[in-house]
Formats: C-alpha cells, structure tokens, sequence
C-alpha cells in the first residue's frame, strides 16, 4: 500500500479544563473528525495533498467553533479580517490572502491567487476584487457575526489588547485552523487560515499567510501550520525554520519542530504550537501552551484527536 497521511489543527492556547465540559468537547472532537475525513477521502482515493489540506481546512473554516472563515474573531474595529494560506511542497507554489473581509472560505481565495494569478500574497480590497473576478463565494457580514466571539471582543475592545482567541478569560472557543498532508506520489501540503487575533487592530496581519512563518511545504523535508501569538511565529521564522533545520542540520522532524516550538519560540515568549509531517509521513505536534485541538491519520497508525 501506498503511503499517505494527514494532521490537521484548531488552534492552541489555554484551553482551561475547568471550562471544557464532556459535550464541549465532544464537538470538538467531532469538528475535527468531519474535517479530517474531508481530507482522508481524497487521499485514500489518491487526490493530492493540496486538496486534502483545502478540503480539511474549509470545513474547519464552516465550523463556527473554529477562529477562521465563519467562526473569525471580531477586530478593534468590531469586524473580521482574515488570513489564508496554502503551499504545495512540489515546487514551493505558494497562495495567500490577508485582511480579507466576507470571503467565505478564505483558503480557497488563497488556493486561486496560487493557481490563476501571478502573485503569491493579496491584500484586503485587492484580493477581494480579485475574489469577485475569479467568482469566489462570498457572504454577507451576518454570517460572520457569532455571539461568543462578540462576548469575548466586548471584554478587551476597549484597551489596546489583543488576544489569543483561546486565551480569554471566558474562553470558549478555540483558534486558527490548519492541515498538512502527504499524498500517494510523495508531495506534501500545508494550509492555514485564521481572524487572527481578538481586537487585533484593523490591518493587522499574523503569521498565517507569510509562507515560511506560519505556513511551509518543501517536498525535500516537510510541511508546517502554525497556530499561536503570530508575530512571534514571524520573527522565528517558525515554519520554514523546521524545514531549514532538516535540510542543514540532517535532524528529524521531530526533532526539528521541537526546538523550534519548545526552544527558539519559548526564549523570546512566543507561545502556540504547529502540525508538521515530513515525506515518510511522520507526523508531529508539538505546542508549548496548554492544549492545541489537533488529529492526525494514517492507514498505519488509524485515527487520532486529542486536545491536551
Ligand atoms: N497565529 C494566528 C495569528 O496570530 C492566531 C492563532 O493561531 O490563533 O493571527
């Protein structure tokens, strides 16, 4: 049989255990479930990387429960913006979008700026023209409106913090959301999308759609999503750093993600964690903060979710 598998992320952060009950959790773990398999189908049927990460993050991004697409936290400004990205470890094709506003499925933005422009990031107005010529769905700011992430705005909206989405005091719902997979005929993906951060201020942009910081995929080591406080993961280069200490250090993925999520990012503050999966299909997840919502499948090793 060949090889392929798959790891996808909710977010990290402190996921207090005193406000998790068994039926919060439950959903979670079914979120994270539906959304793998949307990416396990594709694999199994020999589909490539790149669509399982895109599959596997759009329904995370329909899933409310998540901090990315419908489920975005809300800005300083009381509106989402989002970021995407989506990169193909066969020749390093990268897509990304930021500041986008009522994009649907902000990756599969990212996955058309990759295919049909010839550019690898758009920002905000320009990627939503360039959204509406390429017909890509949108809806309107309703959709977005969630009564919790309103709840968790209202509490910090008027002071210049930000936040985790998983860090509030009334913590209810968790963050960004990501994929990285191995298919068939060796190539690797990685995906990520996110709103960021809780009353980020408009214009703000993390690390999610910066391939090399909170997205990666080199078909020669590995591929990465980030999710955690994004301008740390920008000033470590975290993605791209796991991939840089494979391919110049010869050390293993495992090794490599974790120095970079428990050394580089711990000694300058930041804190999260990533997903990353090399081309043996090896998968890791490491993360320095309390949880991370994160599942991972191979035909070898079977289905696995877990939150802590
Ligand atoms: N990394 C994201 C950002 O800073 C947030 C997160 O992962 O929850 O925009």
């Amino acid at each position: 049989m060949k090889k392929y598998a798959i790891a996808i992320h909710g977010g990290a952060g402190t996921l207090s255990r005193t406000l998790m009950d068994s039926n919060k959790e439950q959903m979670y773990r079914q979120g994270l479930e539906q959304a793998i398999q949307s990416g396990i189908r594709i694999l199994e049927n020999e589909g490539t990387a790149l669509d399982a990460v895109e599959a596997a993050v759009a329904a995370l991004e329909d899933n409310p429960l998540f901090n990315a697409g419908r489920g975005s936290v809300f800005t300083h400004k009381g509106e989402h913006e989002m970021d995407a990205c989506i990169m193909s470890g066969i020749d390093l094709a990268a897509g990304a979008v930021c500041g986008v506003r009522q994009i649907k499925n902000p990756i599969k933005l990212a996955r058309c700026v990759m295919e049909k422009s010839e550019h690898v990031l758009l920002a905000a107005s320009g990627a939503e023209v360039f959204a509406q010529v390429h017909q890509i769905e949108t809806m309107p700011e309703a959709y977005f409106h969630d009564a919790l992430r309103y709840e968790q705005w209202q509490q910090i909206k008027n002071s210049t913090q930000t936040a985790l989405d998983h860090n509030l005091p009334s913590e209810k719902k968790f963050g960004t959301v990501g994929a990285v997979a191995l298919d068939v005929t060796g190539n690797l993906a990685a995906a990520t999308s996110t709103g960021g951060m809780t009353n980020k201020q408009f214009g703000r942009v993390g690390d999610t759609p910066i391939p090399g910081c909170g997205t990666y995929a080199n078909n020669h080591t590995c591929a990465v999503s980030c999710t955690g406080h994004g301008e740390y993961f920008i000033k470590a280069t975290a993605a791209y750093d796991v991939s840089a200490l494979m391919e110049y250090k010869i050390i293993s993925l495992q090794d490599a993600a974790e120095l970079v999520i428990h050394q580089k990012l711990m000694s300058i503050g930041g804190e999260g964690g990533m997903i990353a999966i090399d081309k043996f299909g090896n998968i890791c997840m490491p993360f320095n903060s309390e949880g991370m919502y994160r599942a991972s499948y191979s035909p070898e090793e079977g289905l696995r979710c877990a939150i802590y």
